[in-house]
């Protein structure tokens, strides 16, 4: 089977988020960890999958060649249709890289028109007259507007957008969009037909984006965030596959956390207060040579092989200064992915068969050590927060790969203790 549609997201959590929106429509969805190669293999039956990069804030020409490498892959696996997964608050700045790179999608497909919108509004974000909207908020009223990165301080997507491509850019609103299916198709084909190439829509609810995606299957590229890509794979035909998955039945249970976010040490709280074991990693002795990896190992053997562990470096606010200000802030996180990359490979040698990785950095140190490339997305156990099926040298695997913030409080407990 060859993939209905292919994915370009622009951040590893946007891949984690649009590969689970697409999963919940219905699809057999891979998500795939950087720019592929012709040694990246998917799991079988795929109907969509996912590439994720780091391509938000890197230079534009960058984020371009990536982006199509990852789309000359996805055309090889069959994928007829590239969506590119952008932040659903347009995050990006005055002139890249959502511009450059829609474009240069467009390019090599050989697309003269394209649909975009960001909308997430299970998240509160909704397009109306083209203005994004965070809750009740415009973009550029809500705190978006002091972020660190990509400070958001106009909402007017058609200017945003025009200030990044030499195209023309234009509305569909939701007077449009309401009126259905025929009717976007019908308007984005004026558009084509006047010039334009971006064609930007409004959309409030989800069945607002079901329309624009049940209007636009027939598009190479089309754009925006996962609520538009979720409106896309539910006007796919369902295959009926997302079911079968490969989940483990025996092995161990263990959770690596190297997120300092404040949920993650919500969640390590929750851990330890149940009573489950746990260990912390002392980062300052690893760093003068002691073999914390090896002490770590023999306590995890001496555990009882039935209960979840977690082993952690994160740290409160006031422990990692202290630990960045004596070894410095990269080294010392070089340190902490080291050995949590280490320690994955090790358990899993061991038998974990489910594995819970908190942090979006540490989750790159956890799959690079343990060479996963591509996994099978799964049911979410929280929202954005999947399970994931991945292949490993020592056997199959499930892994939860956890942005720092994401998650309720008890998310480790209870993903690691719920019967399958
Ligand atoms: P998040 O998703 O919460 O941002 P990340 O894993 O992306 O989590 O980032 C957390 C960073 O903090 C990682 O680079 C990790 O190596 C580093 N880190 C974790 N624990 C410690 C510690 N005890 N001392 C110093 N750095 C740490």
């Amino acid at each position: 089977m060859t993939l209905r549609i292919g994915c370009i997201a622009d951040d590893f959590t946007g891949g984690t988020d649009v590969a689970a929106a697409l999963r919940r429509a219905g699809l057999r969805t891979a998500l795939v960890f950087g720019v592929p190669n012709d040694t990246t293999t998917l799991p079988a039956d795929c109907d969509a999958a996912v590439v994720a990069l780091k391509s938000r804030s890197t230079p534009a020409d960058e984020a371009v060649a990536d982006s199509l490498a990852a789309q000359r892959w996805l055309w090889t696996k069959g994928a007829a249709q590239v969506y590119f997964k952008y932040c659903s608050t347009f995050d990006s700045t005055p002139h890249g890289n959502i511009g450059p790179v829609t474009d240069a999608l467009m390019d090599a497909a050989g697309a003269t028109v394209t649909l975009h919108c960001p909308a997430s509004p299970p998240n509160g974000r909704t397009v109306y007259q083209g203005h994004l909207f965070v809750h009740d908020q415009l973009l550029s009223d809500s705190p978006l507007r002091h972020h660190p990165l990509n400070p958001m301080t106009d909402s007017a997507l058609v200017r945003l957008l025009s200030a990044q491509t030499r195209h023309r850019v234009a509305l569909i609103d939701w007077t449009t969009v309401r009126l259905g299916t025929e009717a976007v198709r019908d308007a984005v084909l004026a558009q084509q037909q006047a010039g334009v190439r971006h064609v930007i829509a409004d959309a409030l609810t989800d069945e607002d984006l079901a329309v624009l995606g049940a209007a636009t299957l027939e598009l190479p590229v089309v754009a925006g965030a996962a609520g538009f890509a979720e409106g896309l794979g539910h006007a796919y035909p369902a295959t009926g596959q997302a079911t079968a998955e490969p989940w483990p039945d025996r092995g161990r249970a263990a959770v690596l956390a190297g997120s300092c976010s404040a949920r993650t040490l919500e969640q390590i709280a929750h851990f330890y207060a149940t009573g489950l074991p746990s260990l912390h990693l002392d980062v300052l002795a690893a760093a003068t040579g002691r073999d914390v990896t090896g002490e770590a190992l023999a306590w995890y053997d001496e555990q009882d092989p039935t209960l979840p562990v977690l082993i952690y470096a994160s740290a409160s606010p006031e422990e990692l200064a202290a630990v960045q200000a004596q070894l410095g802030v990269t080294e010392a996180a070089a340190q902490v992915e080291e050995l949590l990359g280490t320690l994955a490979s090790h358990l899993v040698e061991r038998g974990v068969r489910r594995l819970l990785v908190a942090g979006g950095e540490t989750s790159g140190a956890v799959t690079t050590a343990l060479g996963v490339r591509a996994v099978l997305v799964g049911e979410e156990a929280d929202p954005g927060v999947p399970w994931t099926y991945a292949a490993t040298r020592s056997g199959d695997l499930a892994l939860m790969l956890k942005s720092g913030n994401f998650g309720a409080p008890d998310l480790f407990t209870r993903a690691l203790t719920e019967a399958k």
